[in-house]
């Protein structure tokens, strides 16, 4: 169909045509022709890169234009909001206002009112719903990205909720991968249900072993190895990406892969890699990255920093990096195709041991092959040594996907939802949440809801005696200050018990590493892990540092789950303290084994945790001493600086090192430096021009700098 045909505005089709979109894709034009412009609840099931998000789009930007209201789009990753944003960013052109909203738990973000398309994370937009924010009601329009993480098993239960909030009151478009269930998930959405095996660029499925690629149509080819199949790709000009199990594994395999692929790059090519691995900041990790980019290949996990993961896709999408090695968190969303896609692994290590890899999570990455524009087809290989070809083309390929169940009765999620639903959205007794329940997903697919029942009423004993909320005389549930605080906080209200019951030592005797131990102990954090060998080095420093430590000594409790768990979060409040008082990054990664997303990841949960903990100490009724240093802790937290630079940190461009700096050179508050000369500041390593301006903006002084051109220019032979 072609998008003049579209029953839409025609303010629609100038964006996509200026986007070189002239024909909708056959499951779009399905999609389009289901009833969703006319305001009826959608389903989607398509292949991965099949265009769901431009189905979403056109509903949305219909729905606002035809009606006003807004829309809501909601994505699984931070890093997923960022692209949505940027991609939707082209409908400013005809008038709507597009905005991002993720982190910050604890606000109603009233500003978000002015805006037509939200993009957020599901726990954003659920902590939104808790603090009504007053724009809440004109959501006319609420799209789920990847809607077949509702089974997931940490994050599926917010996701449900939201829907059970929202179902009836917004049109609901789901946007789902190929899913074993799709007809149950749209029944309980009341939506139509478009499904499809289409895709925009053919896709020939096989698996490797033993020397032979087994294709799905029959055919056979011989390659030495699966490396060979890498190699093959980048001669033949194109790009492979290769999926493995493990971080470390990505690295090996992408350190070794770019030995050979080096050999196979232009010259311009290795100039412009040379380049790019010199850009990049040094820290171990990002030492074997720049190693491996020297000859063309790329590793992408959770342990890059943020730039790093970003520098690697946009140049594997541009053609510079011809093979990347990722950890299976590459599959979901992000748009990096490749002419080849490899599956190294389909087992990985779990809290339970090896398990197998879903095949919705396998055929995900498989959807990954083919780059539209640019391929005829893509072509995507398992790799099996243990089980026969047979056998895993039956499994993967031919297999139907997983179903989807429900993860509402997942104990952690349902404690801080209950509450939530007593704090922030008015239920009041215990009917009234068996009525929320029975609106559920988990409810419309167990058919009786007796094992949830009992769940909840154990999560009200507990709401009741740890004075989250109370029973009134009329058997009512009422909340109390403690858990409204906490459901607004969106922490687990073990996490406010936990809180609760170290506030006491906190207050005789406050130290970072033992907050950070505590934080670090508390459902809401992930903390990092230790190796064997770590170990007695960590014993050692606990025993230096064991009056700092609030928590109950590890070998007391005589229990070994307890002992890991104190010592996981013991190594990341040691962390933790070592951010705060300037320990570099790269020093960090070496001293603690762990890499600069994990300490990205850690410092971000810490600060959110560190700022509940003092709301919930004014809660509680803490001193005012307490609260206030708790606020400098949270500030040393977000920017990992000592107490002496906390009043530097309000400048702008100013991050650690330049507030180290500024400080080193004697410019020890906002005061000294608004009086200072801007020469004064332009000899302090690492400050320029901009950043002088900024700051003096920033302290009400309008300065302008002109920047001497630099010798051997062309300004400086022409400078005036
Ligand atoms: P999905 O969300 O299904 O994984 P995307 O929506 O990200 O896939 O689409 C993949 C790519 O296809 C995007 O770059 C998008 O711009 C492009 N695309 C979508 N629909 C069309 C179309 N009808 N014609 C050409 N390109 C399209």
């Amino acid at each position: 169909m072609r998008v003049e045909e579209l029953k839409v505005s025609e303010k629609v089709k100038i964006i996509l045509k200026k986007r070189g979109i002239e024909e909708l894709y056959p499951p779009q034009e399905e999609a389009l022709k289901s009833g969703v412009l006319e305001g009826e609840n959608l389903l989607v099931a398509i292949p991965t890169a099949s265009g769901k998000t431009l189905i979403a789009e056109i509903a949305m930007v219909n729905t606002i234009l035809k009606e006003g209201g807004k829309a809501v789009y909601i994505v699984p990753l931070k890093a997923l909001a960022e692209e949505k944003f940027q991609e939707f960013k082209d409908w400013e052109e005809i008038g709507l206002r597009v905005a991002m909203a993720t982190g910050d738990y604890d606000s109603r973000d009233e500003w978000l009112g002015k805006y037509d398309i939200i993009v957020a994370t599901a726990e954003k937009f659920d902590s939104l719903l808790r603090h009504g924010s007053s724009w809440i009601k004109d959501v006319k329009v609420l799209v789920v990205d990847e809607i077949h993480l509702l089974g997931s098993r940490d994050r599926g239960a917010t996701l449900e909720v939201i829907l059970t909030h929202m179902l009836g009151k917004a049109q609901i478009i789901g946007l789902s991968a190929t899913i074993g269930n799709p007809e149950e998930l749209a029944e309980w959405l009341n939506a139509k249900l478009v499904m499809s095996e289409w895709r925009p660029v053919q896709l020939r499925r096989g698996v490797f072993n033993q020397g032979l690629v087994v294709w799905e149509d029959g055919d056979v080819e011989r390659f030495g190895s699966w490396e060979d199949l890498v190699y093959d790709a980048v001669k033949r000009g194109k790009g492979a990406l290769v999926f493995v199990n493990m971080r470390r594994k990505a690295e090996r395999t992408a350190l070794e892969l770019s030995k050979k692929v080096r050999s196979m790059l232009t010259r311009g090519e290795l100039r412009k890699l040379k380049e790019l691995a010199s850009s990049l900041e040094e820290n171990p990790t990002n030492e074997k990255l720049a190693k491996a980019l020297q000859g063309g290949v790329a590793f992408h996990h959770a342990g890059l920093g943020r730039e790093e993961r970003v520098l690697v896709e946009n140049n594997f999408r541009a053609g510079l990096i011809k093979v990347v090695v990722a950890t299976p968190t590459l599959a979901a969303g992000i748009n990096t195709p490749a002419f080849r896609v490899i599956i190294r692994d389909t087992w990985r290590y779990s809290d339970f041991g090896m398990e197998r890899i879903p095949i919705l999570e396998v055929q995900q990455m498989m959807g990954r092959a083919g780059r539209p524009k640019y391929d005829e087809r893509g072509e995507a290989i398992i790799v099996s040594t243990t089980e026969s070809s047979g056998d895993v083309i039956a499994h993967y390929i031919k297999g139907k996907p997983e179903k989807l169940f429900s993860q509402l009765s997942n104990e952690s999620n349902l404690r801080g939802q209950v509450l939530a639903l007593i704090a922030t959205f008015g239920y009041r007794t215990f009917r009234d949440i068996l009525e929320f329940i029975n609106r559920t997903f988990y409810a419309y697919q167990r058919k009786d809801v007796y094992s949830i029942e009992a769940k909840i009423k154990e999560i009200l004993y507990f709401l009741i005696e740890n004075e989250f909320v109370d029973l009134t005389l009329e058997d009512e549930i009422v909340p109390l200050p403690l858990g409204m605080r906490t459901a607004k906080l969106y922490i687990d209200p073990l996490t406010a018990k936990t809180f609760k019951d170290f506030l006491p030592y906190m207050e005789k005797d406050p130290s970072p590493v033992g907050i950070f131990h505590v934080i670090a102990l508390t459902p809401d954090m992930t903390p990092v892990s230790y190796s064997k060998r770590e170990l007695s080095k960590l014993e050692e420093e606990y025993y230096s540092l064991r009056d700092r430590i609030y928590a109950d000594d590890p070998y007391l409790a005589y229990d070994p789950y307890y002992e890991k768990k104190f010592f996981r979060a013991f190594k990341t409040a040691l962390i933790l303290n070592a951010w705060i008082n300037e320990v570099s990054e790269a020093d960090i990664t070496e001293r603690f084994s762990v890499e600069p997303g994990d300490i990205y990841r850690l410092v971000e949960t810490a600060e959110w945790l560190v700022y509940s903990l003092r709301e919930m100490a004014k809660v509680l009724g803490a001193s005012q001493d307490l609260i206030d240093y708790l606020e400098r802790l949270r500030v040393r937290v977000k920017h990992g600086v000592r107490e002496e630079l906390i009043p530097l940190m309000e400048l702008p461009m100013v991050g650690r090192k330049r507030a180290r700096a500024l400080y080193n050179a004697g410019f020890r508050d906002l005061e000294s430096i608004s009086k200072a000369m801007p020469k004064d500041l332009l000899r302090i390593e690492g400050i320029g021009a901009k950043t002088v301006e900024a700051i003096f903006k920033h302290l009400g002084r309008d300065v302008k700098i002109l920047e001497k051109p630099k010798k051997n220019t062309l300004d400086y032979f022409l400078r005036p």
